[in-house]
């Protein structure tokens, strides 16, 4: 996979101060291979590598890292970039009803997204949500998008199979005004393949009623294939947003570098499972680790060089690599930084596996609270404790614990994540960046 190859190229490279068309050829080459092998479209996969290519080169090696990694840090970079920078919401800024049709393949997901995003837009944002199908073509199709409406707490709209689709939204568009819904999703018919009629009617259907958003839905798993099918639909309509699912499977996520390079248009969400409470807004830096198959320590890499403060990051850089005198000083001011950079709660993806987990105890929105907790508790130790925290015995830990305002096993608790925080810098150091990768991926 990418990180051992990285791991092989990055130790020819050692110790140089640029990036140059030369030192980091070979690593390209392995970044070119990652992405087809994550399903990126191959002429996806050309212009992305040469873009890359461009930004990289000349680009300054920073303290300590090897030019592989900061090569890492370029692509992560870019391929976030190019998928958006950050997730772009849905647009709803209309006079009610604001409609929003779905538009793709047969069985990317549209029914199933449809109540998900009626579920999405009542919980967060407490709209009131109308729903019809216009796919005239199978019973069980109607059917299955009232069921759905039912669980995601949404009116529907009934239609039947001898209803035209330009009718059946007309008349719910009607529906929906006259009863002050502020969203109406529609649903469509899919072909397996692409064919023109299909075509037709969806650009009949968008002509007629005009909707806001024009949602492309398509399946992750289509890898390579996505590009064709969005392609398709990109040129019959003038798409607004896309779309993609099943991505709690084994999809490696390609189809979202292909379809954004192709449409342009903003992938706006992420299906992650069949039940309507997975979704997700779409993460460009999430999705571009998962298409490198990587875990996240290089948008810690990324945003220690951005710089809360440089120094700090160099310094945190070479203890990493030492593996050596990483203490409880450390970790708190690691965690003060981290703060800085966002909170815990944009924290967590960018964890590895291992702080995640331990992360993920933590009940969401109380993740705040957690770090004022550990900050809290190592300021109640004494500097030699932060230092050698092997010191810290039974009545060490009930003074730290009262002086802190918390309990001994918080005291623990936090003792056994430095822990093994620490074991993590000890790997870290010996098998250096793509070890520690494939650690975390194990
Ligand atoms: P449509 O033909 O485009 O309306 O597709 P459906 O909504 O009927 O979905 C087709 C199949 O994909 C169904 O079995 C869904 O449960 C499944 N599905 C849809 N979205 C997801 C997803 O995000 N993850 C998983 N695992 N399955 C999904
Ligand atoms: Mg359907």
């Amino acid at each position: 996979n990418l990180t051992q190859r990285l791991a092989r190229v990055m130790k020819t490279l050692k110790g140089e101060a640029r990036l140059t068309e030369s030192n980091i050829a070979d690593a390209l080459r392995e970044v070119r291979l990652a992405l087809l092998e994550a399903d990126v479209a191959l002429p996806v996969v050309k212009d992305f590598i040469a873009a890359v290519k461009e930004q990289a080169v000349g680009e300054e090696v920073l303290g300590s890292l090897t030019p592989g990694q900061a090569l890492v840090g370029v692509v992560h970079r870019e391929m976030t970039k190019v998928m958006g920078e950050a997730n772009v919401g849905l647009n709803l800024a209309t006079q009610p009803p604001a409609v929003i049709l779905m538009a793709g393949l047969q069985g990317a997901g549209k029914t199933t997204t449809v109540g998900k995003l009626a579920k999405f837009l009542k919980d967060t944002q407490k709209k009131k949500v109308l729903v019809v199908s216009c796919d005239v073509y199978r019973p069980a199709a109607i059917e299955q998008l009232k069921t759905v409406a039912g669980q995601a707490g949404a009116e529907f709209f009934p239609s039947t199979t001898a209803d035209k689709p330009v009718d059946i939204a007309r008349a719910a568009v009607d529906w929906a005004k006259r009863h002050y819904h502020d969203v109406l999703l529609i649903d469509t018919a899919g072909r397996l393949a692409i064919d023109e009629a299909m075509m037709q009617e969806i650009a009949e259907l968008h002509a007629a009623i005009k909707p806001i958003e024009t949602l492309f839905v398509v399946d992750a798993m289509l890898g390579q294939d996505a590009v064709n099918t969005a392609k398709a639909f990109n040129d019959a309509l003038p798409l607004t947003g896309v779309i993609l699912t099943k991505l709690d499977g084994d999809a490696r996520g390609g189809a979202a570098l292909s379809v954004r390079h192709v449409t342009g248009k903003p992938l706006k969400f992420a299906g992650v499972g069949e039940k309507l409470s997975g979704l997700e807004p779409f993460h460009p830096e999430r999705m571009a680790s998962r298409i490198l198959g990587m875990g996240d320590v290089l948008s810690l890499i990324e945003e220690a060089r951005k710089g809360v403060d440089e120094e700090k990051a160099l310094e945190f850089a070479k203890k990493l690599k030492s593996g050596k005198g990483f203490d409880l000083n450390d970790f708190k001011e690691q965690i003060g930084q981290m703060r800085k950079m966002g909170g815990m709660a944009s924290l967590m993806d960018k964890l590895p596996a291992q702080f995640a987990q331990a992360a993920s105890q933590v009940a969401p929105g109380t993740e705040d609270k957690m770090i004022r907790r550990i900050e809290g508790i190592i300021n109640s130790m004494t500097p030699a404790e932060r230092a050698k925290p092997e010191l810290i015995k039974a009545s060490r830990k009930r003074r730290i614990a009262t002086g802190a305002g918390v309990q001994v096993q918080d005291v623990n608790r936090l003792l056994n994540q430095f822990e093994q925080t620490q074991k993590m810098m000890k790997q870290f150091s010996k098998g250096g960046l793509g070890k520690l990768m494939r650690g975390m991926k194990g």
